[in-house]
C-alpha cells in the first residue's frame, strides 16, 4: 500500500516502523499521515517537498538541539540522506558537516 500522493510506502494503524522499517504512518483517503496533514492546511503537493530555503532555514535553526535523523524526520524527510541531499544541492555543505558531525558524537 503506498500513499497516492507521495508513492511512499504505508504501514497499517498501530504497526510501529520497527516492523514495517521505511514505511511512513497511514494517513487519509489514500494517503499517507504527512500528506493527509500538509493537504488538510490547504498545502498541494507530497508531503517533505518544502521550499529548499526554508529547509535550510530549519536546520539552522535545529541543528544541535536534536537528533539529526529526528530533524530531518520533523522536516518531512524519511531519512537523513534525503536531508543532506537537499542541503548540498543548496550549497550548505557548512549544515551538512555540523548535521553528520552531530550525528558521530550521538
Ligand atoms: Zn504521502
Amino acid at each position: 500500500m503506498t500513499c497516492v500522493v507521495c508513492d511512499r510506502a504505508m504501514r497499517p494503524k498501530r504497526a510501529t516502523p520497527a516492523d514495517y522499517p521505511g514505511t511512513v504512518p497511514l494517513g487519509h483517503h489514500g494517503m499517507c499521515s504527512g500528506c493527509a496533514r500538509r493537504r488538510a492546511r490547504g498545502v498541494s503537493g507530497p508531503a517533505g517537498t518544502y521550499d529548499p530555503a526554508y529547509v535550510v532555514g530549519e536546520v539552522d535553526h535545529l541543528i544541535g538541539t536534536d537528533e539529526p535523523d529526528n530533524i530531518a524526520r520533523r522536516l518531512g524527510y524519511g531519512h537523513l540522506d534525503s536531508l543532506t541531499s537537499v542541503l548540498t544541492r543548496q550549497h550548505r555543505h557548512d549544515l551538512v558537516e555540523r548535521l553528520t558531525r552531530t550525528e558521530q558524537l550521538a
